[in-house]
């Protein structure tokens, strides 16, 4: 008898890490389990070819051959199956759960990749948030549209993969707020602790997210920006930022890293460090992408200025003549 509990005993030991961790989610973004630490459990977050990364625009290599991306599948409402996750509080996700397949082709990837999911990482400001930086700075959101390739037979077999998936990333700024974000924004309140979901009754329409221009983007070899972070994904990274309001923005903040119950925990932050470059090159397909986008938004600065003087100055002109 007293055999058969200690045997038990010695089981329930054995398992317990188990059951309290699962190798899921023994990662945090801060504190004992934060990125530093990921390693440890996770060898590849070790490794030399990890993402995210400081975009040098000085240093990015233009190769005009890479051809645009074929995204048209993103229009896709009909038949597509989508849930909103509040995922292990780390992140807030969109799934694609099932239904009509988005499919894209071109942008210089090898045959086609289904997107399974897109997710966010932001900031506890304005200031930070983004996971990949531009000329060492960060944006205020960064937006990451996952896919596998379709040589695969799902996310999950695709992902330690070469090349097994491909990562479209978008920066966000802070400026007018953004309607298409509003459908997604109102359900948060239904997802906002960790492991919450809900369909959504309505399909978002990925193409209505994304910015006018996206032929002009970067490319580079890298990683998931989580454990277990495999060297597997092509990375691309559009030029063009997304706007969104700062109200928009607290809708992020007020999302929680905890479960219903457990003390309340902002997920905010949920970006890793940038990651050495080491002995890649990140590539651009259009000379714009020789400049950050930062200089970009001088320019509309000025033209703002320039504009603004001359509705000064006009009615002075004309006043006078
Ligand atoms: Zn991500």
């Amino acid at each position: 008898m007293l055999r058969n509990q200690l045997y038990c005993c010695l089981i329930t030991l054995c398992f317990l890490p188990a059951v309290l961790g699962g190798a899921g989610n023994r990662w945090t973004y801060e504190g004992e389990l934060g990125p530093e630490h990921w390693k440890v459990d996770y060898k590849h977050c070790g490794e030399k070819q990890q993402s995210p990364i400081d975009i040098v625009t000085s240093d990015v290599r233009l190769n005009t051959s890479i051809p645009d991306f074929d995204l048209s599948s993103y229009d896709k409402v009909d038949g597509v199956d989508q849930e909103l996750e509040n995922v292990g509080g780390h992140t807030v996700e969109v799934k694609y759960s099932g239904g009509e397949p988005l499919i894209i082709t071109g942008g210089g990837l090898s045959g086609e990749y289904k997107a399974d999911q897109f997710h966010f990482h932001w900031g506890s400001s304005d200031a930070y948030g983004s996971e990949h930086q531009m000329n060492g700075k960060p944006f205020t959101m960064e937006m990451h549209i996952v896919h596998h390739s379709t040589k695969y037979a799902n996310l999950t077999d695709a992902l330690d993969k070469p090349n097994g998936l491909a990562v479209l990333g978008f920066f966000f700024k802070v400026g007018e707020a953004n309607p298409a974000f509003e459908t997604l924004l109102s359900k948060f309140n239904q997802i906002e602790h960790a492991e919450e979901k809900i369909p959504l009754d309505t399909p978002i329409k990925l193409s209505s997210l994304l910015p006018k221009n996206m032929s002009v983007f970067w490319r580079y070899h890298g990683s998931l920006t989580t454990p277990p972070c495999y060297e597997t994904v092509i990375w691309t990274l559009f030029y063009e930022p997304i706007t969104v309001s700062e109200e928009q923005m607290t809708k992020y903040r007020a999302l929680k890293r905890n479960k219903v119950g457990e003390a309340e925990k902002d997920l905010v932050n949920d970006f890793r460090p940038l990651q050495a470059l080491n002995r890649r090159v990140v590539e651009t397909n259009n000379e714009l992408g020789l400049n950050s986008t930062g200089s970009k938004n001088d320019v509309q600065i000025y033209f703002s200025l320039l504009v603004l003087c001359l509705h000064l100055v006009l009615p002075a002109l004309v006043n006078r003549s």
